[in-house]
């Protein structure tokens, strides 16, 4: 019985011939090329096929030419915006209306104007990456970032690779394979996207020792730990959550004073490397790097793309014994960074050289430290447009003060007073909107509030005005097609 259902839906099911003689589909073929358009028609036809055969269709006519018609019309629907959607960018730029500064699934920082046009130069022509041009010898791709990253955080040595993850396993790697790393239970630490300190440590080869407790762990916890078999005693910064209440975290000093005692190196994997102090702009203190080589520590890690605001990769500095080590480290191979990730470290390096340019260049200090005077501007703006271009017969608009997040795992728990424009669609709920408007050829990601579409101006650039009253305006039409999953 079930059998004989199958085959008689089946049977409804068009041919690949017969799909690319229809008149939309010549259409498709026109545009783009033949194999891109028949295989799409390929993957249409076997998830209809597979849809017939678990729900079959009753057919009402006896020879069935209603639905063939209406499963054709589908193929060609549903072929139409698979080629359309294979033909468009799968990584591409999306407008973050989030105010999450970084946002770890956008893509963390965003680069400025000055880096990106080094990419470009880098990128489209030859360049001496490993090229000393004085002597014509071999050069390292190392050197480029040398000199700035000794200068901005006053350490001896360093070395850069592929993301801070990385940072960390070479060191440990190279320091302490076989051998022991004393770490703080209470820095234990996961960041997204399954960086875990235990899991890291056991991938180079490193035993962990923990020591204290998840609130409390002091100088003396450390000091009884170590033995013959210790190498390193390691400091992470929580960077994504804070204990607060009964706690103990050993300085940062106190654990380099027992590790000279003990003829020890102490690292610390700061995570977010910042390099300028944002307390005035009502920021938290956050650990800056060249304190923690002020205070010491004979290696420091930390992130590219996080409160840097470069691009990925994983920076290295401390004492040139140690990063000695980590460059004779063949795993440095696997690790290393590409030549236009390095250039866009060396140009966003280079604009610290001059902090309150770094400020106004680099997009993710620009947008941490924005005024809220400046923030009120822009939504105003923002509304003004969206008054203009949509109106509010089909919206409900207000502008209203709120809180953006740092995100990327750094700053936990604050909140920066910002502006923001709610939109209520009356035609549709916020999800729904919200759910268009990633599917716009320039994708918007919103937050949700209380049933509204929340717009927060930090993360906005002005030049991104037009296209996100666009896509409000494209979002609200009838019909918006995400298409599929690339998942
Ligand atoms: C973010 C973070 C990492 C991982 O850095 P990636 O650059 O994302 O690989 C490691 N340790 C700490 C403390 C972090 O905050």
């Amino acid at each position: 019985m079930r059998e004989k259902l199958q085959d008689n839906s089946l049977r409804h099911l068009p041919a690949v011939d017969m799909v690319l003689r229809d008149d939309r589909i010549q259409t498709l073929l026109s545009r783009y090329a033949r194999v891109l358009v028949t295989e799409t028609i390929r993957e249409v036809l076997e998830r209809l096929r597979t849809e017939l055969v678990q729900a079959p269709i009753q057919s009402q006519d006896p020879d069935g030419t209603g639905e063939r018609r209406t499963i054709l019309n589908r193929v060609v629907d549903e072929v139409t915006i698979g080629v359309q959607q294979k033909t468009q960018f799968s990584l591409r730029p999306v407008i973050n209306a989030t105010g999450v500064v970084l946002h770890t699934n956008l893509g963390r920082a965003c680069l400025g104007e000055g880096t990106r046009a080094v990419l470009q130069q880098v990128g489209g022509n030859y360049s001496n990456l490993e090229l000393d041009l004085v002597t014509g010898e071999r050069g390292s791709r190392y050197a480029h970032t040398d000199w700035l990253l000794r200068q901005l955080t006053g350490a001896e040595a360093s070395l850069v690779v592929n993301n801070n993850a990385a940072a960390v396993l070479l060191a440990l790697n190279t320091l302490a394979r076989d051998r022991e790393v004393i770490v703080s239970r209470g820095q234990l630490v996961e960041i997204g996207g399954s960086f875990r300190v235990p899991e890291i440590m056991s991938q180079s080869g490193a035993v962990l020792r923990e020591v204290g407790t998840t609130n409390k762990t002091y100088r003396r916890d450390y000091a009884q730990a170590i033995n013959d078999r210790t190498a390193l005693l390691l400091k992470v910064h929580t960077s994504n959550y804070r204990i607060i209440g009964f706690t103990q975290e050993t300085a940062l000093e106190e654990i380099v004073s027992l590790g000279r005692e003990k003829g020890l190196p102490v690292m610390e994997d700061l995570g977010s490397g910042l390099l300028l102090d944002l307390q005035s702009w009502g920021l938290p203190a956050e650990p800056l790097i060249q304190d923690s080589i002020r205070a010491g520590a004979d290696i420091v890690t930390f992130s590219g793309d996080k409160l840097l605001g470069g691009p990925q990769a994983g920076i290295i500095v401390g004492k040139k014994q140690y990063l000695d080590q980590m460059k004779k480290n063949p795993l440095l191979r696997a690790l290393r960074i590409d030549k236009l990730t390095l250039a866009a470290l060396e140009a966003t390096l280079r604009e610290y050289l001059d902090p309150n340019r770094a400020l106004e260049t680099i997009p993710t200090l620009r947008m941490l430290t924005i005024s809220p005077e400046q923030l009120r501007q822009k939504a105003d703006q923002l509304l003004v447009r969206l008054r203009e271009l949509i109106g509010e017969e089909k919206l409900e608009l207000n502008v209203l003060p709120g809180q953006s997040v740092v995100g990327g795992g750094s700053m936990p728990g604050q909140e920066l007073p910002t502006w923001l424009v709610t939109v209520r669609a009356k035609a549709i709920s916020a999800a729904a909107l919200a759910k268009a408007l990633r599917c716009q050829p320039d994708p918007v990601l919103v937050r949700i509030h209380d049933e509204q579409v929340i717009l927060d101006v930090r993360t906005i650039n002005e030049t991104e005005y037009d296209r996100l009253v666009a896509a409000i305006a494209a979002s609200l039409e009838e019909g918006v097609n995400c298409g599929r999953s690339s998942n």
